[in-house]
């Protein structure tokens, strides 16, 4: 591609509107722009590391023995409501009407359309099993979009279902397909890790999620340091042991404590540490108050908490509600007095004289002890610390960040029960149909490669994802040499490489800093050597430079190149 030809827009200064490394660098770049909150158009730079990875990502799903397909993404509500998931998927789901007033929605993800689709056309045994995919453009009105492609409204992600004769045939699915993720994102360059999931409702230990370790990561990941323990911190049961309080009970007291909201104002001002204190947070769940209670030092645990609660939604209570529940200013419930159901944390069984909210404004109680209130069910709902024991084998454990990339998760038979997607086995009998599904986010993978490979000039492609492979850098096109070596040499290398070829009329400075910005794998400069018949090699990764002779130059191409594979 000719640069001087190309619709790249790269950008000088870091726009605004971006917060993390690569939303920055994919807007300065040229590879995406913004047109509304969430939704991006990707612009031939991005596009092209997009597809990339939709190639990785085909080449391995068919090698597995999976076929591409591709289903429609305006889905009727009737199938959603065959679910019961137009009811429960909350407003991430956006739904419409059609000049018939019929409902519909955008689709978030095709649990919904491909059940149909394979249960009106699988009948026998023998068409099983099946493993089907596409890459598609999905709507999901996030809450909060954001650091453009991780988090959009609209993006492209790859999903997979799998339908299996029996439990043993889907496990076997997904362990194929377990093992073609690792191929995938290995291919593609990343430091990722696989990780233990939760399987909210479905239960069972089958739902992994591919984490892309980077600092930015929305996601806490759980390593033991002992054994190979890797969790999703949502996932992480928590095993340590409570040893009954020695303290013997005192008489609740209640103090004083103006203007004192928070944990650290509360303790500080009464000298105790946060381990002294109970946090009552107020949740509604499904739009019912729970009060829920955890240790000061101690954090909730929302996946745990709603599996417990069997709700759809479950969001903080606004401080409306907590007002008129509590009778008081947001920080200063409790549970005594609360006329609503309360959760607590397994950690309480081992407290004696706490400090809990008074439900007074500016009030609290201290030495308050379990028997002062009622508690509905103690369980285990808070998020492990690394304090806490690896729960497989006591040994320490380890926080880091991550980006989920991919997430593969057996069904059973959820869908297929509730769509009566069933065939006949070899005794002509009728059975549910077993399913897997397994999705990657495709703008979400290059803006995680993206985040682990940068420097302070740009973007570093890994290798396999590059839009180009070479940077083709005339230093001065106006000089007669170096413009007929460089369209002699553009012509050449195009029969292996994919060539961006910096033709334009521009200064070497600004040349040389749209190169590093844009991150292409290797830099191949037309300069002062050519007078002695020689190029410069830089590599974008090592920032090593190699000055070879015209006639080695492919030679020495091909070798940088097979160093630049991933492992
Ligand atoms: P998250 O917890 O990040 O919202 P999810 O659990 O909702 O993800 P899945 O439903 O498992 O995601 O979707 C499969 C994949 O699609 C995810 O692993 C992720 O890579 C990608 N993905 C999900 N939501 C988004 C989004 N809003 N923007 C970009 N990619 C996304
Ligand atoms: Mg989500």
């Amino acid at each position: 591609m000719r640069y001087s030809r190309y619709f790249l827009p790269t950008l000088k200064e870091t726009p605004s509107e971006a917060e993390i490394t690569s939303h920055k660098l994919m807007l300065r770049a040229g590879m995406i722009r913004k047109l509304s909150s969430g939704i991006y158009s990707y612009l031939p730079l991005g596009l092209k590391a997009i597809r990339k990875v939709e190639n990785i990502i085909r080449e391995e799903m068919n090698r597995a023995g999976a076929q591409e397909l591709l289903l429609p993404m305006v889905q009727p509500a009737e199938l959603w409501q065959e679910s019961g998931r137009w009811e429960q998927y909350g407003k991430e789901l956006l739904r419409f009407k059609d000049r018939h007033k019929r409902d519909f929605c955008l689709g978030p993800t095709h649990e919904e359309v491909i059940t149909d689709l394979v249960r009106r056309e699988v009948r026998s045994y023998r068409d099983l099993p099946l493993n089907l995919y596409q890459i598609q453009t999905k709507f999901r009105d996030e809450i909060r979009p954001r650091f453009g492609l991780m988090r959009g409204r609209e993006f492209i992600m790859k999903d997979a279902y799998s339908f299996d004769a029996d439990e043993k045939g889907a496990e076997k699915s997904y362990w194929q397909m377990y093992e073609t993720y690792h191929r995938i994102f290995t291919r593609c360059g990343l430091n990722f890790r696989a990780v233990e999931a939760d399987t909210g409702t479905i239960g069972g230990s089958f739902s992994h999620e591919f984490m892309v370790l980077a600092d930015i990561g929305e996601d806490t990941i759980v390593f033991c340091q002992d054994c190979d323990y890797a969790a999703n911190i949502e996932k992480a049961e928590v095993k340590s042991t409570i040893s009954p309080p020695a303290e013997s009970p005192k008489s609740k007291e209640e103090v004083h404590t103006p203007g004192k909201h928070t944990v650290e104002e509360v303790t500080a001002f009464l000298g105790v540490p946060p381990q002294k204190l109970v946090k009552t947070i107020i949740y509604l769940a499904d739009g019912k108050p729970v009060a829920v209670l955890v240790r000061g030092d101690h954090e909730v645990n929302e996946v745990k908490l709603g599996r417990l609660l069997g709700c759809n939604e479950l969001e903080l209570a606004p401080p409306e509600i907590i007002r008129t529940e509590t009778g008081a200013e947001v920080g200063f419930a409790g549970p005594i007095g609360l006329d609503m159901p309360i959760i607590a944390d397994l950690a309480l069984k081992g407290m004696a004289n706490f400090v809990t909210g008074a439900n007074k404004t500016d009030y609290h109680y201290v030495n308050v002890n379990l028997d002062d209130f009622s508690v509905t069910q103690f369980a285990d709902i808070r998020l492990i610390t690394p304090d806490d024991p690896c729960p497989r084998c006591g040994g320490r454990l380890e926080f880091k960040k991550g980006i989920e990339v991919g997430h593969i998760f057996k069904l059973g038979t959820k869908y297929s029960k509730a769509l009566k997607a069933t065939y006949l086995d070899a005794q002509g009998k009728e059975r549910y149909i077993v399913m897997g599904c397994y999705g990657i986010g495709v703008g979400r993978t290059v803006a995680a490669a993206i985040e682990q490979n940068h420097d302070k000039d740009g973007i570093v492609f890994p290798y396999p994802i590059a839009p180009y492979q070479i940077y083709l850098l005339p230093v001065d096109v106006n000089n007669p040499d170096i413009a007929r070596t460089a369209e002699e040499l553009y012509v050449k290398l195009e029969q292996h490489w994919e060539v961006l070829y910096d033709d334009r009329e521009e200064r070497p400075g600004v040349k040389f800093k749209d190169a590093d910005l844009i991150g292409i794998p290797i830099r191949v400069t037309l300069g002062k050597h050519l007078k002695e018949g020689k190029v410069e090699i830089k590599v974008r990764k090592t920032g090593e430079v190699i000055l070879t002779s015209l006639a080695e130059l492919e030679d020495t191409l091909e070798k940088i190149t097979i160093d630049l594979q991933p492992n």
